[in-house]
Order: C-alpha cells, then structure tokens, then sequence
C-alpha cells in the first residue's frame, strides 16, 4: 500500500470546528492517508491521567472519509510536570549547568529538552505513554503505522552538548567498558592511565585531543540509536501488525550542524531495528534543488537496506519562520518530490502540513490548502498523483529499485574526528555529498556505504571514499579484500589517517600506502584553485580544498602532477586498482559544481566496467540543468521514472541490451503509449517529448 498523506494535527490546533470539512477535502484532494501527531504533554497533562478524546474523534472521521491514519508519537514534548515527578531529571550541559526548559517553536503545549531519557523515571513514564497510545490505536482498522520518533529530537533547545548528567555518564561510561573490555582495554587503545572510571570524562569541546570528543560524539550517535530501538520495543510489543518508523530531520549524513554530529542517530542502526526510516524534505524552504532531493532520498533508501523509506514531512506550502516570507509551493515541483520518492522506493509520503500552521514562528506556513497563492494548483496535482497511485497500487508497491554497482563510503567516524578538531563537521559532510550530488547528476545509480554495515560492498565495482579521516580495523580489511578481488577503491587526502581513538598515523603506516605500496609525501599548501588531470587523453580540471598531500611516483599511471608528487595516481592493486587523490575533490566540488569532477567520477565507473542499464544520449548535464532517472521493476516488469527540467524539450534514452522484454512502455502519469527503437548494439532507444507534469513513469508492456 502507498500510503500518500499529509500531516493534520499537532494538538490543541487546528481546532476541532474544521475537522470534518478538513478530513473530507483531503479525500477529495486524491489522498489517502492523514497523520496525527500525539503528543505526550498534551495526552498525559496530569500524571497517570491519559486523555485521548480528541484523537479518538479524528481517526473515527478519517475512517468515515476512507482515509487512513498514521500516527507520529511525540515522546519528546514531555509533560511540564516530568520535573516535579521525576525530582533531579534535568539535562546537564558541558559546563555543568541545568538545562532549563520551555515549550518549543513547534509545539504549542509540552516541555523540550525535558527529562534525560537515561534517568529510569523519566523513561519509565515516556514509556508508559508511548505503551497506552499503541494500546489505544493498535486495533484501529484504518490504522497503517506508526512513525515513533520525530526528526529524531532530544536535545533541542538544550545549550551546548549534552548530556552530561550522573545517568547519562554512567551509560557512557558502560558503553565503553563494552567496548574495550575494560579499564585497562580502554587505557591500552586511548594511550592513557586511568585509575578508575570516574577520571575517564566526556568530551567538552573541539581542538584538544581528538580522543574523548570523538568518543563522546559516537556515544551520543548510539544513545539515539539505542532510544529509537526502546520506542519500537514498546510499540512492537502491543502491535505486532503496523510498521513502526521513525525519520530524522533529514539523511543522518546531513547531521553536521547539531551540537556533535549524528547526535540524532544513525539511519543505518536505526534500520537494523525498525522496519525502516524517513526523513523530512522542505526544499523551497532551503534551497534544496533536484540533485540534493534526488541524493538525499538515495541516502535514506541506502540506510534502509530494504526497510521502508518514508518522506515523513514533505513541504506542503510555503515555509514560514517569523515574519519571512519564503518562496511559494508550486505544484510542479511538489509532484516532482513526490515522484522522486516513489522512484527510489519510499511506500510512504506525508506532507506538512494541510492548513497552515497558526502558533509560534511557523503560523501562516507550511500547508497545502494555505495562502501562498498556489493551493488550487497543488489540489490539483494532488488530484492527479492520488489517482495514478490508486489505479496503480500493486504495481507500485511492489516497485524495488535496480541493483546498484557503485558506492559512496559514508564515516561518520570522520565526522566525529573533523568536529572534534574544531567543532565543525562541515568539511567531511561537504566531501561525501559532492560525490553522492555528481553521481546523482550523472544518473549513475548509487548507494551509500556505512562503515558498520559493509554487507553492501557485495556486488559494488567502484567504491569512493571521501574525505575518509578515519578507518577501523574492520573496514580496512573489507576495503583491502575488495581491491583485492577486482574492485576499485576512490581515496582522497589522507584517507585512513587516524585510528577510531583519534591518533594520527605516518603516511607508510596507513592501511592504502600499504596495499598500494605509495604513500603521501606530506601536507602542502594548496598549489592553486584547480587541478589539471588527464583522463585517458581528455582533459578534466576540479576544484581543490584545504591542501594538497602528494603522492610518491614510481608505481601506477599518473593522471594529475604536481611539483612535489602526483595528485592523481591510478594503482593496479590485485584484480583491482586503486584510484589515490592528494587532495580534496569532492569537497571543492560540493562548493562549486565543476564539469570535470562529474567526467572523473564518470570516468571512473566507465573504467572499472559499471554497465550503465540506462544511458541519456541526450541532453547532458549542465551548470543549470541534467535530465534524472531512476529505474527499478515491479513484477517483472521493468520502470524508468525519467525527470525533465524546464530547460528540456526532449530527452533521448538508449537502454541496455535485454534491459526490456517488451518494446511498448506506458507513461503512469499521462497514459501515453511509447515505442522503443533499435540502438546500437542491441539496446533500444526511447526518444521522449517533455510531459505536461515534466516528468515520465514509464512502464514496460506486461
Ligand atoms: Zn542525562
């Protein structure tokens, strides 16, 4: 079931005297599904006393208007009384103080950062309400999930880091013991002389030994891990039926501009637990174009190796944040969102919001029915998409996206070290995304690797590693055995120069001077903007960043020099080869698109033999515009979503030989019939007018 929804009620509003006429529309508006969020302090205003008349009332009249109900269960708006029952359960920040709590820009009732989850009083109750909500609605026939976490909140509003509280240290504390053993296992891997657990303290800020920062930032990620495993547990437990959810702010890769990085959570542990993740999407709101909608749904379906993918909070109208007035929601773009999620295998979109909001710095935001101008024209698109999803509901929902043969290695141990060098984590999260953006702009079907999760190299050609700081034992041994058997690995500058504890390692020492036998001469001032490389005859310049570490020559095909070294250095390694970058392109290129880092990364999966399934004869990317598909099958029946700009009047596809058993396609959205043609070789060749909707959901004949 595709579950196409939007969000309705954050409690108290909208206010009851809209409900019907509100329910009734978003039926008409081609949707089938409605989410509420229920919230702890709202449900639970007096302790033990749970009152849920309200949504008792609201998912009796979606089920009289045929729409179904998922729940979001905001744990984390705490009761204002959690203090007075739970005596001493306040956070504590990095420099000792008490974390005051007030109600949040985005709930009108309720307390944040609240109670320390680590303190048992405080789990205990958020469990209990958390247990009486699933108990209420497990049962409820038009129920179809639940999403148990929103945007993976817990410390918002706190100042600083935390939390540093006795509770929260304890657990730090035990999870290393886990981790190293113990004591003596934690001072023989952190180089230090520790007397007893008490000494050993959390990270407090940036630019001193990486070590305990670096620590403290991982513990914070497997704490949220940890936290949205416990709200499944409850909710599991009672309603063994429903998927139980969960999405972060946005791909947990993103999640650079939070106190430490990942603090919210890690999507691929997330999924080893809940049958599956989401994230928010606002992208009128933050200038999120095609390229980063189209990487960042890629990212949550690369967390969710097969769980569900949900687009939790979809931008319904236009944002609104005090008195700005941000662009408006046109209907074109919305549909696009909505298509690309579905392209990549999401089974769930929820917009926020229906109406606009009317509390706080978001009122007159935010909903599809709202005042930007445009509503009649999202109903509209609405309309359409609703009625393409319900004519087509098995063939969609069983819709799996295409195996993929690159990867793109996400660290968030690199993360960590970069934060704790100087409290900022942007230049690694910029690295990883620059080559998830290029391949993305090159339709070049990608998946992102975790350094935990390393099953999915099974199957990879090409793997790029950017920006990567930091390896683990673990990893160093899988990347070795790849190269090894035939893959090819993408280094940038110093990748795999410090150890997980933070201590750095000689440029011989490293895992790939070892595998490849070249190592870096050392750290060196950036020689200019560019760099100049030559890839098999064709010239290819991308951007820099930070500096330059060349490599020693002598072994393997120079593609880029410098004085002192090459910095781009082609190493046959085993079946496989290793391409080493002394600098950082990835980075520079997330700044400033450049042509020739999409031809690298292009490059680079040609050689290493990547048979593309689809081919865009034409148009070619450009600074402005790339023409985007993405393909999969359902039923054995192969899909291409194709995605046009407004640059585009037409597009030309070749496929893969044997790619289609039929030379018929149906466009889901228009209803046009399409003849493919004989290309090269075998393969078929579409040529494809610009649709009204601008973009295609091509479907083979069956
Ligand atoms: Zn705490």
């Amino acid at each position: 079931m595709i579950n196409f929804g939007v969000q309705y009620y954050r409690a108290p509003f909208p206010e009851d005297r809209f409900w019907e006429d509100d329910l009734r529309r978003m039926k008409d508006a081609g949707l089938n599904t409605v989410q509420l969020w229920v919230l702890w302090a709202w449900v639970e205003a007096r302790p033990g006393r749970f009152e849920f008349g309200d949504y008792d009332r609201l998912v009796e009249l979606a089920g009289k208007h045929g729409l179904g109900v998922v729940l979001s269960t905001i744990a984390e708006i705490q009761p204002c009384w959690i203090h007075r029952e739970v005596p001493g359960s306040e956070m504590i920040n990095q420099y000792g103080h008490t974390q005051v709590s007030q109600n949040r820009c985005e709930c009108h009732f309720g307390i944040t950062p609240g109670g320390c989850t680590d303190n048992p009083g405080v789990w205990e109750r958020m469990a209990a309400f958390l247990a009486a909500t699933a108990t209420r609605y497990a049962k409820l026939p038009n129920l179809r999930g639940w999403d148990c976490w929103n945007e993976t909140r817990w410390n918002v509003d706190a100042d600083g880091i935390v939390c540093h509280c006795a509770h929260t240290r304890r657990a730090f504390h035990a999870w290393l013991e886990e981790k190293y053993g113990s004591l003596d296992g934690l001072n023989r891997a952190w180089k230090r002389r520790y007397g007893c657990w008490d000494e050993v303290l959390p990270g407090k800020a940036a630019a001193h030994p990486y070590t305990e920062m670096m620590a403290f930032s991982h513990f914070l990620t497997v704490r949220a891990n940890r936290h949205g495993a416990k709200r499944f547990d409850v909710i599991r437990a009672i309603d063994s039926q429903h998927p139980v959810t969960l999405h972060g702010p946005c791909p947990c890769s993103e999640l650079a501009w939070t106190p430490t990085p990942l603090d919210r959570g890690n999507d691929w542990a997330f999924a080893d637990h809940l049958d599956g993740v989401g994230c928010s999407s606002f992208p009128k709101w933050f200038g999120v174009d095609d390229a980063d909608f189209g990487l960042r749904i890629d990212l949550v379906k690369s967390a969710a190796r097969g769980r569900k993918v949900w687009l939790s909070e979809l931008q319904g109208g236009r944002a609104s944040q005090g008195f700005a007035v941000h662009k408006p929601v046109d209907a074109l773009s919305q549909q696009r969102w909505v298509w690309n999620g579905l392209a990549s295998g999401a089974d769930t979109i929820l917009f926020w919001c229906w109406r606009d909001e009317v509390f706080g710095p978001e009122s007159g935001g935010y909903g599809i029915i709202g005042l930007d101008g445009l509503a009649e024209e999202r109903l509209a698109g609405m309309r359409m998409t609703g009625e393409v999803i319900a004519r087509n509901q098995t063939l969609l929902n069983g819709y799996q996206p295409s195996a993929v043969e690159v990867g793109v290695w996400f660290s968030p141990q690199s993360y960590y070290l970069q934060h704790a060098q100087n409290g900022q984590t942007g230049a690694v999260a910029a690295a990883f995304h620059g080559y998830c953006r290029a391949l993305v702009r090159k339709s070049i079907p990608f998946v992102a690797l975790e350094e935990e999760h390393l099953d999915a190299l099974d199957g990879l050609q090409v793997l790029f590693l950017p920006r990567t700081l930091v390896f683990s034992p673990d990893a160093e041994q899988a990347l070795a055995q790849f190269v090894e058997q035939g893959g090819t690995l993408v280094a940038e500058s110093e990748c795999g120069a410090f150890i997980p504890q933070g201590i750095y390692r000689y440029p011989s020492e490293r895992m790939l001077a070892r595998l490849t036998g070249v190592a870096e001469v050392g750290r060196r001032q950036l020689p200019g903007e560019q760099v100049a490389a030559e890839l098999d005859g064709a010239p290819c310049a991308m951007g820099l960043a930070q500096w330059v570490t060349p490599l020693e020559r002598g072994r393997g095909r120079v593609l880029a020099d410098h004085a002192d070294g090459a910095l781009l250095l082609e190493v046959p390694v085993g079946k496989g080869r290793v391409v080493l970058a002394g600098a950082y392109l990835g980075e520079a290129y997330r700044a400033k698109n450049t042509q020739g880092f999409e031809d690298f990364v292009a490059w680079v999966a040609r050689t290493a033999g990547v048979q593309m399934e689809v081919e865009i004869v034409e148009p070619l990317p450009t600074d402005t515009a790339f023409l985007y598909t993405k393909h999969g099958a359902s039923q054995g029946r192969r899909m291409v979503y194709v995605f046009f700009q407004e640059q585009h009047a037409q597009a030309h596809l070749r496929f893969k030989a044997g790619f289609f058993k039929s030379d018929r396609l149906t466009d889901l959205i228009s209803g046009q019939q399409h003849a493919l043609t004989p290309g090269p070789g075998g393969s078929l060749e579409l040529r494809l007018l610009c649709p009204t909707w601008r973009f295609a959901a091509l479907v083979e004949k069956g």
